[in-house]
């Protein structure tokens, strides 16, 4: 018979999904720009051989998919998505589903799906969260679709997905963009928490001076409690990794320059546009973009003398205790930001996204999977309209229990020197967000004074204007 689904690109997440599904028993037909790539990709795949279709035309591809034909996109964001629907819509018919599963830019989503649309092809916007392994074996997967066409793909998708104590992490989110625009988020968010773990980590190797192998141990211990997570996990395993060239610790030789590929810096740019402060994905960013600059850090080192003193005095395991909440701390802060960016965005775009279901589809397959996901889907599920998860009621008790030890680690890193871009940035929203009398009333002052702005008063309704006799 027929393939039941066709998927394009065959490279990292590509090969692994099409694995997943035939594995998951459903036939699926492949294609790949490299053709070669097809045979080799073919060959790998043994046993599943049977459930797998090698197209090397798209004509072939179309062919072997039963109309109407969903087409998984797995290529590079951007142009190349654009290009390969371009040459897809040749081969396509009427009512055939095109969905695009890498990481997109929700605009270019919106407007494909508009393009798609024109021209009686639906288009499926898909965020897939997991990396290679989750790819292969089960990833998170946030839809944005009509329901009748995510009614097409739903057997298919929830088969593959991840599944936390039986419950499949996917989810029709809403239409166009909404999936991706999720997806964009949960990357954020995941910029926020390797940044946060990447502070900590730095105080314990240049306040406290722990090896690569005792800070694994911390890690390890961390994850068997409410840090308890998959990003924790493998910073544990990384740090007790060794290089199999020196024998040395990998991360020791690993140069400090990250990488990044746009999808934290969209949720910054998102927030923004939205009006949301999302300080802690913002900070998070930042720091990748300071950390590629590794030659002028290191001529800026010779100019000032480097951080990191004095070095953290008392008992190691009080600063250890205190660096675990702080990171808890600091990640409520993260997490109430990046969800506050999606309650926006469900206004702004009448998206009416479920706050509750995102937080269950990441509890397994995605990089952010964690059990205080679960936590925070219950605190969606309990509190009707939630301003801000900072005010759900068991937030506020983890807040209050741990943001006294954040506080102490941002004054402490600020003492001796060592950087803390997330994570004080993370204690100042939410001191702001706590401060019921603030000071921008002197900004507003500051605004009339120069440019006649006005300014409301606390003891009477209208638009009014100080004193001044003078305007800038
Ligand atoms: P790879 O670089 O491993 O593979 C890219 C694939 O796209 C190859 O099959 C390549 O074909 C094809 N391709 C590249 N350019 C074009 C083009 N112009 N037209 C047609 N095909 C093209 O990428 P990944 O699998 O890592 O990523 C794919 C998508 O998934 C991206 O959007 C990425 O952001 C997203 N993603 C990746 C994750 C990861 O952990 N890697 C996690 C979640 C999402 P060829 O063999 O001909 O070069």
């Amino acid at each position: 018979g027929k393939a039941e689904i066709g998927l394009i690109g065959l490279g990292v997440m590509g090969s692994n999904l099409a694995l997943n599904i035939a594995e998951n028993g459903h036939k699926i037909a492949v294609f790949n720009r490299t053709t070669a790539r097809v045979g080799t990709f073919f060959e790998s795949a043994g046993a599943l051989q049977p459930r797998i279709v090698p197209c090397t035309t798209l004509a072939e591809l179309a062919e072997a998919i039963r109309p109407p034909r969903p087409i998984i996109i797995m290529v590079p964001a951007g142009k190349p998505v654009d290009e390969q629907i371009a040459m897809l819509r040749d081969v396509l018919s009427p009512g055939d589903i095109v969905i695009d599963g890498g990481n997109a830019n929700f605009h270019d989503t919106v407007r494909r799906f508009s393009e798609l649309g024109n021209s009686g092809l639906t288009f499926i916007g898909m965020g897939v969260s997991g990396g290679e392994e989750g790819a292969r074996h089960g990833p998170s997967i946030m839809v944005g679709a009509t329901p009748e066409a995510y009614a097409r793909v739903e057997p298919i998708l929830t088969a593959i997905s991840a599944k936390f104590e039986g419950e499949p992490c996917v989810a029709l989110l809403g239409p166009d963009g909404a999936g991706h625009f999720v997806k964009t988020i949960h990357n954020g968010i995941e910029y926020a928490d390797m940044q946060m773990i990447a502070e900590i980590y730095g105080v314990m190797r240049d306040g406290l001076g722990m090896s690569p192998d005792e800070m694994a141990g911390v890690f390890a211990e961390w994850n068997k409690g409410r840090l308890n997570s998959y990003l924790i996990e493998i910073a544990a395993t990384v740090l007790a990794a060794q290089d199999r060239q020196t024998g040395r610790p990998i991360v020791e030789v690993i140069i400090d320059r990250a990488g990044q590929k746009g999808t934290g810096k969209w949720s910054a740019i998102e927030a923004q546009t939205l009006g949301v402060s999302a300080t802690a994905i913002e900070a998070a960013v930042s720091a990748r973009i300071l950390s590629s600059l590794k030659d002028e850090r290191l001529a800026a080192e010779q100019a000032y003398g480097s951080g990191g003193l004095p070095k953290f005095e008392g008992r190691r395991d009080v600063v250890l205790r205190d660096l675990e909440l702080a990171l808890f701390a600091g990640k409520i802060a993260a997490y109430a930001q990046g969800f506050a960016v999606m309650a926006a965005a469900s206004k702004e775009y009448h998206w009416n996204l479920p706050l509750p279901t995102i937080a269950k589809i990441w509890r397994a397959g995605c990089i952010i999977r964690s059990q205080f996901l679960g936590t925070l889907a219950e605190a969606f599920e309990a509190g009707g309209e939630l301003a801000n998860l900072l005010m759900a009621p068991a937030f506020i008790e983890m807040m209050k229990e741990t943001h006294p030890s954040l506080r102490r680690i941002v004054a402490r890193t600020a003492e001796a020197g060592l950087p803390m871009p997330a994570l004080s940035s993370a204690l100042s929203y939410f001191d702001l967000y706590r401060q019921g009398r603030g000071t921008s009333n002197l900004i507003q002052a500051q605004r009339d004074f120069f440019g006649a702005h006005g300014f409301e008063r606390n003891d009477g309704k209208g638009a009014f204007h100080g004193p001044w006799t003078q305007s800038g």
